[in-house]
């Protein structure tokens, strides 16, 4: 791929205009995760310098590393399995957690944000498509835990989040991102509660412009962003 970073980001954006105007749906209420992960600072760099400021990172050390290295005013997102033990490190740092899976984690979360007095938007991570090789919670384990974490009063819900399937063709998940935005609207019903399902997130490099049609409210791009990763970094 030969285009600037620059040049990604516009036609990603131009593509997410499309999808929503194909929808009949705001642009504004489609906010574009830039996902950095494996990627250096400078690349972070000249996004931010092209207008970035929502960045997707799955590492808590790569959050740690770009965090300090990078304006204080983006929004850095995690977006990757979480273990217990490293919330801690992040948890006073990140915009939102996209990956809580397990009341555990969710436990966790609450705990460590009571210490640093700090209240954390978080999404439930959904494995739609029951995939056994993937983290999160399958479609009954959701309200169990909402009912759980309702209390909680440093976690937020905002809503749920899901990583489809790799398939060739997008429109192979279109059910997929159908099934989570049913989901979300279900339990929004149930709960007499817009606000704790206001966000969607699904929809990455191969398949945004799908998931936008089908409801997401936020899209997690990487490589049709910053090309291929560097997994040696
Ligand atoms: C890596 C990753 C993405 C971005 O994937 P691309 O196909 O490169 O756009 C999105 N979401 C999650 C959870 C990821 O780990």
């Amino acid at each position: 791929m030969n285009t600037t970073i620059r040049e990604n980001l516009e036609e990603v954006r131009k593509n997410i205009e499309n999808a929503c105007r194909k929808a009949g749906r705001d642009p504004r209420e489609v906010t574009l995760i830039a996902v950095s992960k494996t990627k250096p600072v400078p690349a972070l760099q000249e996004a931010y310098m092209a207008g970035q400021r929502f960045f997707g990172e799955n590492k808590v050390q790569e959050i740690q590393e770009k965090y300090g290295a990078l304006p204080s005013d983006i929004s850095w997102h995690m977006i990757g399995h979480l273990q217990r033990n490293k919330v801690k490190y992040i948890v006073d740092k990140v915009a939102m957690i996209h990956s809580v899976d397990s009341l555990r984690l969710a436990e966790t979360i609450e705990a460590e944000a009571a210490k640093k007095n700090v209240i954390v938007p978080v999404l439930l991570e959904v494995n739609v498509a029951e995939e056994e090789s993937k983290f999160g919670l399958r479609v009954h384990e959701i309200e169990p835990l909402i009912d759980k974490i309702r209390d909680f009063s440093h976690i937020r819900l905002k809503g749920l989040m899901t990583i489809a399937p790799f398939v060739e063709d997008p429109e192979e998940n279109r059910l997929v991102f159908r099934e989570l935005k049913k989901i979300s609207v279900d339990i929004a019903e149930k709960n007499m509660n817009n606000n704790i399902m206001e966000t969607l997130s699904m929809g990455m490099t191969g398949d945004y412009q799908v998931a936008i049609e089908e409801g997401a409210t936020m899209v997690r791009v990487g490589t049709g962003i910053f090309g291929a990763r560097e997994y040696n970094i």
